[in-house]
């Protein structure tokens, strides 16, 4: 048998300093890790269990493409964030194991049709108009922990056409790398191709067609995705 028609080859995402890509099984976001993100939407900043949504594996745009703006929104957000690369399979994965299933780390961009996700959050509805829709997963280059180390602290900031929208330190994290791969591990079995967008800090904000985005993790370059 065989299937009627093909489906394009799974997403990858450019391995810095190397040939080889790493492809993408699934995306895995957390919601709310920053303190002053989480007062900024409204909501708690004290340290509830992490919660977590999802975005389809063929969402992801490389550095330096750019991004068409999205359908059915007028308030179209940037969100910079640290994205965990899983290299390892596991569930329930002891908190004191948890980085060897780190394959590394990448800048990531978790785009969000703001008006969109505010009212599904307001009728108890799910995310995903708001956050799983086409292009909605920017990331840069992924650097492989092995030779670049795992990356526990240093800036993480977004520009937009050159002024500061977000920045805050990787140790502002509410749920910590480690405790991030554990706990989503109780509830989904990770698998090597699995990419976790770490939650983005306070100051979230609309892009428009035209707009050039520059979000930066210290240790990880940039990532440059223009709005047309
Ligand atoms: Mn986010």
């Amino acid at each position: 048998m065989t299937n009627i028609f093909n489906l394009e080859e799974a997403p990858s995402v450019e391995i810095f300093g190397s040939k080889d890509r790493f492809p993408v099984r699934r995306i895995y976001c957390v919601g709310r890790n920053y303190a002053a993100h989480a007062i900024e939407m409204g909501k708690n900043p004290d340290r509830d269990p992490p919660f977590f949504f999802t975005k389809p594996a063929d969402s992801i745009v490389a550095n330096n493409e750019t991004v068409p703006y999205p359908m059915r929104t007028n308030n179209f957000h940037h969100e910079i964030e640290m994205v965990i690369a899983i290299g390892k399979e596991g569930a329930d994965i002891a908190l004191t194991n948890s980085e060897d299933h780190i394959y590394g780390y990448a800048v990531g961009n978790d785009l969000t049709r703001r008006d969109l996700q505010l009212a599904a959050r307001e009728q108890g509805r799910p995310w995903d108009t708001g956050k799983a829709f086409d292009f909605s997963a920017p990331i840069s280059a992924i650097r492989p922990a092995k030779s670049n180390g795992h990356i526990r602290k240093g800036k993480i900031e977004i520009k937009v056409n050159g002024d500061v929208r977000q920045t805050a330190d990787i140790t502002d994290l509410i749920w910590s790398v480690p405790e991030i791969v554990a706990e989503l591990s109780t509830l989904f079995r990770l698998y090597p191709g699995d990419l976790i967008y770490t939650g983005t800090p306070a100051g979230v904000g609309p892009v428009e067609r035209g707009d050039v985005m520059e979000g930066y993790v210290e240790g990880l370059g940039t990532l440059v995705n223009k709005v047309e």
